[in-house]
């Protein structure tokens, strides 16, 4: 549907699965390359990027955990040699460890936010480079509602993904004169490993689904590639909830 993605040069994190797997196929069908990147499920991975390789003849797979700054160094340095460039970083790489905060380990604590929040800075960081550079690039950050709103249970979760939001706003007004745009997409719920555990949300899922009214993935998809694309030029530092009549 969109054109213009051919050549570029498109680093998903967490693209082995779930959202960021369906995105990377997506680009890739529009003549992108893609980078796959994922932290330790080497066979999902493999899986998702064979499945590239239908439609793309140059994107690449690449192991690294984005709480680690070694590893975002070295997938960074990867995309740099390989490509040369990166016009689009979506960073969609996110877990959850649900409990009340009065139960949650420090542990807990950390996991979610280092993944989710702390991994996005490393991303942005490393890949922002070489966008001001070139003087052109896209960031698009996973976010959620739940960042907004609140939700029981997921206080670590909620808090990673509102920081990525005032994160996003304030880098917005830092790259903003270098042609680097920063936006916030939220998903409204998808069914994916990420809450396959929540039987509630699956539940309201299911029934919607029954209504042939889920057009979630859908929506994400194309509204986020329209965000990656050149049609969108001088948006930056906002949030989109792409929650489609769920929430
Ligand atoms: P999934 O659990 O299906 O997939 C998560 C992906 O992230 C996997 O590829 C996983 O790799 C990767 N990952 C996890 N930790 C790391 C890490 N430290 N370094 C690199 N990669 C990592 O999740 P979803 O696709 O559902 O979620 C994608 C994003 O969308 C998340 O940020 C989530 O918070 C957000 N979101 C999702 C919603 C939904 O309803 N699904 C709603 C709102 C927001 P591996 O396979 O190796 O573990």
């Amino acid at each position: 549907m969109y054109t213009g993605f051919e050549d570029k040069v498109i680093v998903i994190t967490g693209s082995s699965r779930g959202l960021g797997k369906a995105l990377a196929i997506a680009f890739a069908k529009e003549g992108a390359f893609v980078v796959v990147n994922y932290r330790a499920n080497h066979e999902d991975a493999q899986k998702t990027y064979k499945e590239l390789c239908k439609y793309s003849d140059n994107s690449s797979v690449f192991c690294a955990d984005v709480t680690k700054e070694e590893d975002v160094k070295a997938l960074y340095s990867f995309v740099k040699k390989k490509y040369g460039k990166v016009d689009v970083l979506v960073n969609n790489a996110g877990i959850n460890s649900d409990s009340y905060v009065n139960l949650m380990s420090k542990e807990g604590w950390d996991k979610v936010i280092n993944t989710n929040l702390t991994g996005v800075f490393l991303c942005t960081r490393y890949f922002g480079k070489i966008m001001v550079k070139n003087k052109y690039g896209k960031i698009i950050n996973i976010a959620s509602l739940k960042g907004q709103l609140g939700s029981e249970g997921q206080a670590n979760y909620s808090a990673s993904k509102a920081g990525i939001i005032g994160f996003s706003k304030s880098l917005a007004k830092e790259l903003g004169k270098e042609n680097v745009s920063i936006n916030v997409v939220c998903p409204g719920y998808i069914k994916t490993d990420i809450n396959k555990d929540n039987a509630y949300k699956t539940q309201i899922a299911n029934e919607m689904s029954a209504m042939s009214i889920e057009h979630g993935l859908e929506d994400y998809i194309n509204f986020t590639m329209f965000l990656a694309s050149d049609r969108i030029k001088g948006v930056s530092g906002q949030v989109f909830n792409i929650d489609s009549r769920i929430m």
